[in-house]
C-alpha cells in the first residue's frame, strides 16, 4: 500500500461524462476501461494483477453494476480490502453512485448459488485513500488559481524538441531544486527568452503547477511585469511597501513574465532592483521571460541587466517541421479529434514561426470540419492562406528530384545515373514523370534532369508510371506524398 504513488494518480483521473443509458456495450467498454486505468494507477501491479487482471464488468443496469470474477477467495478479497476503492471508481468513471455486485464466473458459467455479493457501504482503507487523493487535487486546484497559474500548462502536453530541449531541461532541475528544498538553486534566475508564441509563459506555468502538485502548500506567484510593477508603485504610493514586500517574500518560486515591458517603467529601476536582489539574496527561485535577451532590453540599468543575466539565460526558437508536427498532433489528442495527418503535415509545413499561430491554424480546420465533411486539401490549404498556385510555380526540377529520392530511398546521383536496377529505374521514372506531368516541362528538359538525352525515355517512363499506378495503389500513394513535399 505504501507504494501507492497518489501524486501520479491524481494527475490522471480522466473525467467522462456518461449520457443516460449506460447498459450498451461501448459505454460498458469505456467505463470499466476508465475504472480499470484507474486502479492501474493507484495499485502496485503485483496488487492489480493478482486481484483485477481477470476480473470483467458484466452489465450496467438499474444502478447495478456487475464485475466478475474468478473464484470465492478473489471475490472476499476484493470485497474486503477494495471495495469502497472500486466503488469511487465507478462513480469518477459514470458520475453515478452505482452498487456494485461482483459475482463469481467458474468455467466462464456462474455459479448457481450465492452468486452475488454487493460491496457493503463502509468505509475501506482504500476509501480513505481515495478521498486523500480527492482532496489533494482539490488543494492544487485552489493553490493553481491562487497563484495564478492556467492547469492547462504542464510538462505533459509540452513537446520537446530541438528548439527547447535546454530550456525544459533547465525547468526540469528548477522542479527538482524545489521540490528538494535545496537552498543552493541551481540557476537563480532563469531568464528565458524567445519570440512570441514559441511557448515561454507554457513552460514557466508547467514548472509552477508541478510543484503545486507535488506539494500545494508551496507558494508560487504567477504576475506579468506591469502587474508586478504596478503593484510595487501602488505601494509606494499608499505606503503600503511592507504589504508588498510580504506577499513577495514569502514565495518559493516567483515567475514574472513578459520582462521586456520593463522598458516602459524607466522611474520603478531603483525598487525593482531592490526588490529583485531582496528575494534573490533570500534564495526564492526566480523565473523571468522575455521576448528578447538582457542586452537588448533598453532603459535598464547595467546592475538590473547584470542580475538578469546572472543565473541561467536560455532561448527558445521556434520549433522545427518535426516538432511543429508532434504539437499538432499532441493537440488533436488534447482535443480528442482525428485529422488526416495530411493535414497536419500542411499546417506543420506552412505555419513556421510560431506555436500560437499553429494552434491557431489548427482550430482554424477543426472548425471547418465541424461545420460539414471532410474540407478539402485545397481549402485547408485556403484556410492557412497558403497560395499553392504560386507555391507550384516556385517548385525547381532540383527540389522534385530530392523530394522523390528520399521517398524511394534511391540517391540522386542514382537516379542521374545510367543504372538499371529495378528500384532506381522506377524512382527515374517517377521523377520524370512528376516533372512532366505536374511542372510540365518540355520533354528534352525532362529528359536532362534526369541524366538522359533522349525524349523517347520520358514518353516512355511516364507512361509505365500511370500504367503501374493503376495497378498499385501503394505506388500512387507514394506519388501523392512526393507531389504534397514538393508542392506545399
Ligand atoms: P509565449 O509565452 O512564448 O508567447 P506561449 O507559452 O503562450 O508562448 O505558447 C503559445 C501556445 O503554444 C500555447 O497555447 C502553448 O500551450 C503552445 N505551445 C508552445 N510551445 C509548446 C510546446 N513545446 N508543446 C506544446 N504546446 C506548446
Ligand atoms: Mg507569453
Amino acid at each position: 500500500m505504501d507504494k501507492i504513488d497518489i501524486e501520479k494518480y491524481s494527475k490522471s483521473i480522466p473525467e467522462v461524462m456518461i449520457e443516460e443509458d449506460i447498459s450498451n456495450s461501448t459505454n460498458v467498454n469505456d467505463v470499466w476501461k476508465i475504472v480499470t486505468e484507474n486502479l492501474r494507477i493507484v495499485l502496485d501491479s503485483v496488487e492489480y494483477k493478482s486481484w483485477f487482471s481477470d476480473t470483467q464488468l458484466l452489465t450496467i443496469q438499474n444502478g447495478i453494476a456487475t464485475v466478475s470474477c474468478s473464484n470465492e477467495f478473489q471475490r472476499n478479497t476484493i470485497l474486503s480490502d477494495y471495495g469502497k476503492f472500486l466503488q469511487n471508481c465507478f462513480l469518477k468513471a459514470t458520475g453515478e453512485n452505482l452498487k456494485v455486485e461482483l459475482v463469481v464466473k467458474e468455467n466462464g458459467n456462474e455459479k448457481k448459488e450465492d452468486r452475488y455479493k454487493y460491496i457493503e457501504e463502509s468505509d475501506s482503507p482504500m476509501g480513505d485513500l481515495f478521498a486523500k487523493m480527492e482532496d489533494d487535487k482539490k488543494r492544487y486546484v485552489t493553490a493553481a488559481k491562487k497563484a495564478s497559474l492556467n492547469p492547462r500548462y504542464t510538462f505533459d502536453n509540452f513537446v520537446v524538441g530541438s528548439n527547447n530541449r535546454l530550456a525544459e531541461a533547465v525547468a526540469q532541475s528548477v522542479v527538482s531544486d524545489i521540490d528538494n528544498e535545496l537552498i543552493a538553486k541551481s540557476y537563480n534566475p532563469v531568464f528565458y527568452y524567445g519570440s512570441t508564441g514559441v511557448g515561454k509563459t507554457h513552460l514557466m506555468q508547467a514548472i509552477g503547477n508541478e510543484i503545486l502538485k507535488k506539494d500545494p502548500d508551496k507558494k508560487v506567484i504567477y504576475v506579468s511585469i506591469e502587474q508586478f510593477l504596478n503593484e510595487l508603485i501602488e505601494s509606494i504610493r499608499t505606503k503600503k511597501n511592507e504589504d508588498f514586500r510580504l506577499k513577495y517574500r514569502d514565495v518559493n518560486l516567483l515567475i514574472i513574465d513578459d520582462i521586456q515591458f520593463v522598458e516602459a517603467y524607466p522611474k520603478t529601476q531603483e525598487e525593482l532592483f531592490h526588490t529583485f536582489n531582496t528575494l534573490y539574496q533570500a534564495n526564492k527561485q526566480i523565473i523571468l521571460a522575455s521576448d528578447r535577451p538582457p542586452k537588448e532590453i533598453n532603459n535598464i540599468t547595467d546592475r538590473l541587466r547584470t542580475r538578469f543575466e546572472g543565473g541561467m539565460v536560455s532561448d527558445i526558437q521556434p520549433p522545427e517541421y518535426e516538432t511543429r508536427l508532434a504539437i499538432l498532433k499532441q493537440g488533436t489528442v488534447e482535443k480528442g479529434v482525428t485529422i488526416p495527418e495530411i493535414y497536419l503535415e500542411l499546417i506543420a509545413k506552412n505555419i513556421e514561426s510560431s506555436v500560437r499561430e499553429l494552434e491557431g491554424a489548427l482550430n482554424k480546420v477543426l472548425t471547418l470540419m465541424k461545420l460539414g465533411e471532410l474540407p478539402s486539401y485545397q481549402e485547408v490549404a485556403k484556410i492557412l492562406q497558403v497560395d499553392l498556385e504560386s507555391k507550384r510555380k516556385r517548385a525547381t526540377p532540383e527540389k522534385v528530384l530530392q523530394v522523390v529520392a528520399e521517398e524511394f530511398d534511391v540517391s540522386v546521383r542514382y537516379i542521374r545515373s545510367s543504372r538499371k536496377t529495378a528500384n532506381i529505374a522506377l524512382t527515374r521514372q517517377v521523377a520524370m514523370y512528376i516533372l512532366r506531368t505536374e511542372l510540365q516541362l518540355p520533354l528534352l528538359t525532362v529528359a536532362s534532369a534526369v541524366g538522359r538525352k533522349d525524349h523517347t525515355t520520358v514518353l516512355h517512363g511516364c507512361k509505365s508510371v500511370e500504367e503501374k499506378m493503376k495497378k498499385d495503389s501503394s505506388l500512387t500513394d507514394k506519388i501523392e506524398k512526393c507531389k504534397r513535399d514538393i508542392f506545399y
